[in-house]
């Protein structure tokens, strides 16, 4: 495959992953995070799909295509690692779905990032919300989807927020809830 090949192929999953998640959205609460705008190809495509929604949007040096821009009110400016604490301060676990792409050339740095931004994003995360990412986060709460039809397997990683572990044992049916041992 041609890196033409698979930029395209990137682009297709993508919106695909993104058009999949318009119904089951809608049916949510709270904002849409978009973290990495770029060019900013992705904030309109979902500007498209949920007009009216309140989008956010992080990116540590604004470039996009000037038509792109999110207004400074929905932009968290600078590096993720300090903007997220910002974001979670003011939006708290509200995000209906958060799509993330920040990922580089650089597989070694994209799989260290993965492991804090992960946890970082969970923090804004809304229960029964959705995560659409370009590369695997490990999220205990987090439960993996299938990528949806038409899309290849772990071309991009599409997640379902669960309730805390604390609530889910709580929400179980008794017999189903594990006892502490006798002593
Ligand atoms: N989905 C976007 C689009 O459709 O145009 C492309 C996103 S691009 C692949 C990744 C973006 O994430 C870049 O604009 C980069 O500046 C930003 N980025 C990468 N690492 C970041 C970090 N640690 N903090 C903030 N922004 C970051």
């Amino acid at each position: 495959m041609s890196r033409l090949d698979s930029f395209i192929a990137r682009m297709q999953a993508q919106r695909d992953c993104l058009n999949f998640l318009k119904d089951k959205v809608d049916r949510l609460p709270g904002p849409l995070l978009e973290v990495g705008l770029g060019n900013g190809r992705t904030y309109d495509h979902l500007r498209t799909l949920f007009p009216g929604r309140d989008i956010y949007v992080f990116e540590r040096k604004v470039a996009a295509h000037p038509d792109c821009v999110p207004p400074d009110d929905r932009l968290f400016l600078g590096e993720v690692r300090d903007s997220i604490p910002r974001a979670v301060a003011r939006l708290g676990a509200t995000a209906a779905l958060i799509h993330t792409d920040l990922g580089t050339g650089d597989h070694a740095a994209n799989m260290a990032m993965g492991k804090w931004l992960g946890p970082a994003l969970d923090l804004l995360a809304a229960t029964a919300g959705y995560v659409l990412a370009n590369q695997a986060l490990d999220v205990a709460r987090w439960q993996r989807l299938p990528e949806p039809p038409g899309v290849p397997k772990d071309r991009y990683f599409l997640y379902r927020v669960r309730p805390p572990i604390a609530r889910r044992a709580a929400q179980a049916p008794a017999g189903r809830r594990r006892r502490a041992p006798n002593r």
